[in-house]
């Protein structure tokens, strides 16, 4: 069983944020910043690829209320709502998880950054995406 189904079922301890019938949020273990919050579907699934449509619907509901909280209860002056699919993207724990991390400052400790490369051929791209 893998650690956040553990979690789940009360086999391990956690900092409980929001509980449903559908999700559970906890405060991650390692807080980016101040309030950093993990919100999780109780059904095991790996990813968003195996995510059922009950589940994402429900964790788009989820996400913008718990995000709005604590931002505004924290005091914070936006978020990250991030979530890494595949090793190759960082995700370490392999239940599908969303991070809401609050940010109050440009020198918080994360760095998102999205360096653009070389400039593909965007129809070709387009196609290969379509199939
Ligand atoms: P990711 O690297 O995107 O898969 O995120 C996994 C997150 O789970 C990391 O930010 C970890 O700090 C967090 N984490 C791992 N174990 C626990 C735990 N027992 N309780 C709370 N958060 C955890
Ligand atoms: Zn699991």
């Amino acid at each position: 069983m893998c650690i956040f189904c553990k979690i789940i079922n009360g086999e391990l301890p956690c900092s409980k944020v929001y509980e449903d019938e559908h999700v559970i949020a906890i405060l991650d273990i390692a807080q980016v910043t101040y309030g950093h919050t993990l919100v999780i579907p109780k059904k095991h699934c790996n990813d968003i690829l195996d995510a059922d449509e009950e589940t994402m619907i429900h964790i788009a509901k989820v996400l913008p209320m718990l995000s709005n909280k604590i931002v505004k209860n924290c005091k914070a002056e936006g978020s990250h709502i991030i979530s890494n699919q595949g090793a190759i993207s960082g995700q370490t724990v392999d239940h599908l998880h969303f991070h809401i991390i609050p940010r109050y400052r440009e020198d918080d400790a994360i760095v998102v950054q999205f360096n653009e490369t070389e400039k593909p051929d965007f129809s070709e791209v387009l196609k290969t995406i379509n199939g």
